[in-house]
């Protein structure tokens, strides 16, 4: 039996799985989605993807059509129907089927998709021996138009920032705003350690305020490592002691070269080895279980 794919209440096979072809998610990227993981048959931060989504959906006006423990409970349904221990979970809804203008209020209903999946990760050789990034022309998205913290199905601003990384053979961009500041990635925040301390970039610049980064300043509070948003220049990245990406997909992935500047002394950190350390343990004991 193939995976089954939720749609609006049913399950499909994944080969018959679709969507019309009129829905103003495709047309017009109209809608938001998350991406969330499963460890050992337990959701992680379940109840935080959850409420993102509805704030996404809030922002654009779009109304979801279920309560939030319902989806919440029709996430961990496909879980279960498709016997997943370990998963990556696609939640996405659009605007629905309407017609070819953009008008919303022609999409009567919205459409409500879930898909679960093995996850696929970067190759583990970035884990052990770290990342390199480079910085690209393409700006974060300024929040005065799409705002960064909506999850939209509008991911091209992200997406000519990555084919620009792999253009000339990098994994990953790093974006900036448009005042030039250090963004985030792709689909990943940023830190940096110094003397010590943890740094990410504020979310009003133009971060998205990830799952992954609230749990990272989660254990630097356990931890006691002193940790403060801040504005971040390129001129920072490059003389930080240690760098490191988060994301629900990426987890913690170290970083070891910035736009041909070597990181620290060039392999993973041992602030990032302790933050990777206690990310591991936190996806292992905590979690809705299914
Ligand atoms: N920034 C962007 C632009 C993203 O798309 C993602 C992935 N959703 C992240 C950061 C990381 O967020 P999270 O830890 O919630 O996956």
């Amino acid at each position: 039996m193939g995976l089954k794919v939720y749609i609006n209440g049913k399950f499909y096979e994944k080969s018959k799985a679709m969507i019309s072809v009129f829905d103003h998610g495709l047309l017009y990227g109209d809608g938001v989605f998350e991406g969330i993981r499963s460890y050992g048959r337990m959701v992680f931060k379940l109840d935080e993807h959850i409420d993102r989504l509805y704030e996404s959906a809030r922002s654009i006006m779009l109304d979801v059509g279920m309560s939030k423990k319902a989806l919440a409970e029709a996430v961990v349904e496909t879980l279960k129907e498709n016997n997943l221990k370990d998963a990556y979970i696609r939640l996405v809804v659009t605007r629905g089927q309407g017609d070819l203008g953009l008008d919303p209020r022609k999409c009567r209903k919205a459409s409500v998709i879930i898909i679960t999946d093995n996850i696929i990760l970067y190759p583990e050789k970035y884990y052990k021996k770290g990342l390199s990034l480079i910085t690209v022309a393409t700006r974060r998205n300024i929040p005065e138009a799409v705002n960064p913290q909506i999850k939209s199905l509008n991911y091209l601003n992200n997406i000519l920032a990555k084919i620009e990384a792999v253009h000339v053979g990098f994994e990953e961009a790093i974006m900036l705003n448009s005042d030039g500041y250090v963004i985030e990635c792709t689909g990943d925040n940023i830190f940096i350690v110094k003397d010590g301390a943890l740094f990410t970039p504020p979310a009003y610049l133009g971060a998205l305020r990830g799952i992954t980064r609230g749990s990272v300043i989660d254990i630097a509070r356990s931890l006691k490592i002193r940790f403060s948003e801040k504005v971040l220049t390129r001129h920072k990245l490059f003389n930080a002691d240690e760098c490191f990406l988060t994301g629900t997909a990426a987890e913690i992935i170290p970083v070891v070269t910035i736009d041909g500047r070597t990181i620290g002394d060039g392999s993973p950190g041992v602030m990032t080895t302790r933050f990777m350390k206690g990310f591991r343990k936190l996806t292992k004991s905590e979690g809705v279980k299914y």
